[in-house]
């Protein structure tokens, strides 16, 4: 291939910028462009007042196999959450977590086991299979949608107030319709290395992947408007030749760009953000609450990561997933909600920041196949998290996948 070959990929998401690692890594020339002022995609760190708020809560699972191949997690300053939960149900709050919590972790768990003894077991025999079988057994396992798969291994009530809440935030699906498939494998990822955020907040990760590739690889501020034979056209007018193109964008804009991509539909989240003197809790433990209409989660921030917040104050998170509150309507009820989960006064913490995102996870249920193409034709490809799972992971994977397709066509391995 000629030195003079380029590839364009459009977008410096997770996807955008593994694809473009691993062209780099084969010597194939890379130009990223991205619309945004900064690279990250839905993985961005708002600095507001002294605080780190990331745009919606979300967590790395250090466990995730593509996040492992491609970093070492030590140049991120991981700070891991408490393996367990502060959970709420009828008889109040009780924290989930290992004896080492301290004594009401043990009194909590002795209570749990005392009035749900089957479910405990359930939950036991989830975590081992999951933990043990090799993914890709998981892979293919029978495919339901993970409430009927949850309800047939635990009982309904443990699933109402435990897994619901747990299972809603991360997939941001509160009917559980998700695959069942890819909860076993994300669950996998927890089971057996746990939740983590980087120190200087998430989008520590995509910056490590931009700050690696040759400088200049990344262009931002440039939104492309479409595609030609041999070009990329730009929203500014200009154009950029190129040999091959991969579009790493968001799935919906990847359906405008090529007509052979069906646009996802999507999952919704409102993340709220209040600073407060007292940190609620002193433990970097995730708080559920699965009573009421909407599955609630919460964490103090600052306790996983003391940077998210300044010195003297406390950052809080409340994540209400399946709905974006752009009209802020349910903030009220939310800081009602904190007050029972933590058992505090929360009248006078200072509402940060509100982040409602209406496109933040693509639905994966359980007719859709894990791992969908990523060559349109040669020349064209097309990666991101609606190709793989709806995750850190699915978006790396599809970026490392694309980048393999191009160089295949290209004649490189
Ligand atoms: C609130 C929230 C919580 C989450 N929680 C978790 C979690 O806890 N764990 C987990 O594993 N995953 C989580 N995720 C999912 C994870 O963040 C995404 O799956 C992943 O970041 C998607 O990366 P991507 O590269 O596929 O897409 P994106 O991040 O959407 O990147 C696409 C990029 O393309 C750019 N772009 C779009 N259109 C154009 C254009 N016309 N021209 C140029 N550039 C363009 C965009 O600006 C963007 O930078 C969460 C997501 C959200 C939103």
């Amino acid at each position: 291939m000629p030195a003079t070959q380029q590839v364009s990929v459009i977008g410096a998401g997770l996807a955008g910028l593994a694809a473009a690692t691993h062209l780099a890594e084969a010597g194939v020339g890379v130009r990223v462009l991205e619309r945004a002022e900064a690279p990250g995609g839905r993985v961005r760190t708002d600095h507001v007042d002294g605080f780190r708020l990331d745009r919606g809560f979300q967590v790395l699972l250090p466990a995730y196999p593509e996040f492992r191949r491609l970093v070492r997690p030590a140049r991120l300053g991981l700070r891991g959450f408490t393996r367990g939960a502060l959970v709420r149900d009828d008889g109040g709050m009780r924290l989930l977590a290992g004896p080492w919590h301290g004594p009401r972790a043990v009194q909590d768990v002795a209570r749990f086991v005392r009035e749900h003894p089957g479910d405990v077991l359930a939950l036991a025999r989830l975590a081992l299979r999951d933990a043990v079988l090799p993914a890709s057994a998981l892979r293919r396992a029978p495919e339901h949608t993970v409430g009927h798969d949850l309800r047939e291994r635990c009982g309904t009530e443990t699933v109402e107030t435990l897994l619901r809440p747990f299972v809603a935030g991360v997939f941001l699906d509160p009917g559980l319709g998700t695959s069942a498939r890819l909860f076993h494998l994300i669950w996998r990822s927890f089971v057996l290395g746990g939740a983590a955020v980087p120190e200087l907040g998430m989008q520590a990760l995509p910056q490590l992947l931009a700050d690696r590739l040759p400088p200049g690889t990344v262009e931002t501020g440039q939104e492309v408007a479409g595609l030609g034979e041999h070009e990329v056209r730009l929203t500014s007018g200009e154009t950029v030749s190129a040999d091959a193109v991969v579009v790493a964008t968001d799935g919906t804009t990847a359906a405008r760009l090529l007509p052979d991509i069906e646009p996802p539909a999507w999952h919704a989240v409102t993340t709220w953000y209040y600073r407060t003197e007292r940190p609620p809790l002193s433990a970097p433990t995730l708080a559920l609450d699965g009573t009421g209409d909407l599955p609630l989660n919460s964490l103090v921030n600052s306790q996983a990561a003391p940077t998210y917040a300044p010195q003297g104050t406390s950052l809080v998170q409340a994540s209400v997933p399946g709905i974006a509150d752009s009209a802020g309507s349910l903030e009220p009820a939310v800081r009602e909600r904190l007050a029972v989960l933590y058992d505090t006064d929360t009248r006078d913490w200072g509402l940060l920041a509100t982040y409602p995102i209406e496109h933040a996870l693509p639905v994966l249920g359980p007719d859709t196949p894990l791992s969908r193409p990523v060559r349109v034709r040669r020349g064209r490809y097309v990666c991101g998290d609606h190709r793989d799972t709806p995750s850190i992971q699915g978006a790396l994977v599809s970026g490392r996948r694309a980048a393999q397709a191009v160089l295949a066509d290209l004649g490189r391995r």
